[in-house]
């Protein structure tokens, strides 16, 4: 096992071998158990980015390593459900909370680049109030954790347990990689975990406000996000 202090001097393609193994290594291990891993691993070097959808991988993060960084997107946005799931999972939970917000308010893009830049170039509007903050945000961290599943939509059936992110040249921990939607049910109902309130009310996947809707019966849970624009993913996983 490689402990915290050896792998802050590890070079870049020591990151990425150690990840790629890691991967297969842990591909059949519990979410705690690859969680586990990362935190002995990287220590406070790692952190948890959240979109507020539910808290889970924040939760188990925090079994772990109790005040795990757990790394939020303020795009400007976002619905008001999304910000009131980020303040209760501030205020309840064992995490430290940390919000990126991008260089330019919502008003400050309008007036560079005309309003709703999200209906007519969504991949900038996305590059700049999405990619670009959490490049920044994760610049002092060496692995980060994400909540990517299989079962999510086509895009995401090849995500690994553990890989490497060569555009930030993290390691990049997806603990609940292989779970199922029922797997994600099964755990918030078991340990009360704090989930969106939008998925009570027909979003299976919730992003920023003008760019999520509500899914239909029989589509997959990534079909409402940005619905009829070609578009599937914001950048931050490709
Ligand atoms: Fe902009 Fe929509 Fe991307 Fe949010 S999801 S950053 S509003 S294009």
């Amino acid at each position: 096992m490689t402990g915290t202090a050896q792998t802050a001097t590890l070079t870049d393609e020591e990151l990425r071998e150690l990840a790629e193994r890691a991967g297969r290594e842990l591909e059949d291990a519990s979410a705690l158990d690859i969680l586990k891993w990362a935190t002995e691993t990287f220590g406070p070097r790692f952190c948890v980015t959240s979109s507020m959808e539910d808290a889970v991988v924040a939760h188990l993060a925090s079994r772990v390593l109790p005040g795990v960084d757990v790394v939020f997107l303020d795009t400007g946005y976002h619905f008001e459900e999304t910000i009131g799931t980020r303040d209760a999972v501030d205020a309840v939970m064992d995490v430290n909370v940390i919000t990126l917000t991008p260089r330019r308010s919502v008003a400050e893009q309008d007036a560079e680049h005309g309003p709703r830049l999200h209906d007519r170039d969504p991949d900038l509007c996305c590059a700049l109030r999405k990619v670009k903050p959490l490049e920044e945000g994760l610049t002092g961290y060496t692995a980060w954790a994400t909540g990517l599943r299989r079962d999510e939509s086509p895009t995401r059936a090849n995500t690994p347990v553990v890989g490497w992110d060569g555009r930030r040249r993290k390691v990049k921990v997806s603990p609940i990689a292989r779970w199922t939607q029922d797997d994600v049910d099964a755990y918030v109902a078991e340990h009360g975990v704090l989930t969106n309130p939008l998925l009570m009310d027909g979003y299976a996947s919730v992003g920023c406000a003008p760019c999520t809707r509500r899914v239909l019966e029989g589509e997959d849970a990534r079909a409402g996000r940005w619905a009829g624009r070609g578009k599937t993913e914001c950048g931050l996983h490709g």
